[in-house]
């Protein structure tokens, strides 16, 4: 192959070319305030204007429901903490045991501070209880925090049914999408959640601007207070180049949801079927439950699967150890220890996560690679695999 095969979209994406044209001009001559007075940095607040309406489109919002921010990160802690600070009376969260650490990390932090938070499991296809969900809810509640779709897994929560729950029980409701956002169709006009999360670089966009989505009348309170941007809701002069980039890369998304649901999805089923077939003793994590089109979590029984990791970089495969926490870590995921995989094929977890830009060749590839080399780690296996 010679040149990159990067499959771990999940993690990053690239730029698409189209986004990085429509940034060009405001990294260099349209380097305009917003916020100013004068045309050269008014029609640049014009642009931002119209990035927030192709944004808003792409998740059947209204403009005026889109705020800027600089990550999924930050989207999600606003829409958490807005909706404690809003509701001072109330200390309880509910969430789920398989959320980015972006929410269980914030969440954790939250319980230090006496707030108390529920964590609902998952079954072991890492789909949700919804009775569970139900009577998790309880008039101390200030917010349900439940994502959209798993970063490993790519497990979709069935985000309408969760809504009906939690509205019918009179709660505000927060959905991180950073994942599914750009590869699943998402229609909140007829979707009653309260705040949604996106991320740029999770569709070609670059790093570091993010959305939050907040529904009209919905009690808010910003993270970050001081100037007048995004009409006072989130304070700070707007990362512009990047906000653009992320309304290009939002038309981009719609215009390619089809090939996502279709020709990715068939990468990635035929990328399943031949490690399955291949591979003696392997599974597929979530592979019962609605998933991804992109996204395979993959476990090898009997191996590490950072072991696997570094030898698909020595070939120029980029994919992500679907088993560790972080580098260097012996420790099983968060979301594949609340999923019960048993320990032999937790730690031989791999993630791999498609895009647009992926090829048959690239499958074809990585189709070649793969199995002798899990057959060459298993004879060298400590855990005695036969
Ligand atoms: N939420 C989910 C589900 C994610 O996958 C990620 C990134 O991996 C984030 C939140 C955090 O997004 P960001 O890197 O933009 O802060």
């Amino acid at each position: 192959m010679g040149s990159l095969v990067y499959v771990d979209n999940n993690a990053t994406t690239s730029i698409a070319p189209e986004v990085l044209e429509a940034m060009l001009p405001y990294l260099t001559e349209r380097y305009g305030n917003p916020s100013s007075l004068y045309r050269f940095g008014g029609s640049v607040h014009a642009d931002m204007e119209q990035a927030r309406g192709h944004v808003a489109e792409l998740i059947g919002a209204s403009d005026t429901e889109i705020v800027f921010t600089s990550c999924g990160t930050e989207s999600d802690t606003t829409a958490v903490l807005s909706a404690l600070a809003t509701a001072s009376d109330k200390r309880h969260i509910v969430t789920t045991a398989v959320e980015h650490p972006a929410i269980i990390g914030l969440c954790e932090y939250l319980e230090t501070a006496g707030y108390t938070v529920t964590y609902l499991p998952v079954d072991e296809q890492g789909r949700l209880d919804l009775e569970q969900l139900s009577d998790a809810i309880s008039d101390q509640t200030a917010i349900v925090s439940i994502m959209h779709a798993n970063n490993e897994t790519g497990v979709i929560f069935p985000l309408d049914e969760i809504a009906a729950i939690v509205k019918q029980r009179g709660c505000l409701l927060h959905t991180d999408a950073v994942q599914s956002v750009g590869k699943l169709p998402l229609d909140l006009r007829n979707m009653p959640v309260d705040f949604l999360s996106l991320s740029g670089h999770k569709l070609h966009a670059p790093k570091g601007v993010g959305a939050l989505y907040i529904r009209k009348n919905t009690p808010y309170k910003p993270l970050l207070m001081g100037g007048h941007q995004e009409r006072n809701l989130r304070a700070g002069t707007e990362n512009v180049a990047s906000i653009v980039g992320l309304g290009r890369a939002a038309q981009l998304a719609s215009a390619h949801m089809e090939d996502e649901q279709t020709r990715v999805r068939g990468l990635r089923d035929r990328l399943q079927e031949g490690l399955i077939a291949a591979c003696p003793d392997t599974r597929v994590n979530g592979a019962d439950a609605p998933r991804l089109p992109n996204t395979l979590h993959i476990s090898f029984g009997y191996i590490e699967g950072e072991s696997i990791t570094l030898l698909l970089d020595e070939l120029g495969i980029c994919v992500s150890t679907g088993s560790a926490c972080s580098t260097g870590s012996l420790e099983i995921s968060h979301v594949i220890d609340a999923m019960q995989v048993p320990p032999m094929y937790a730690h031989g977890s791999i993630r791999f996560s498609l895009s647009r830009y992926n090829t048959d060749a690239e499958v074809d590839y990585i189709l070649e690679q793969v199995p002798p080399m899990i057959a060459r780690l298993r004879e060298m296996s400590p855990y005695g695999h036969e």
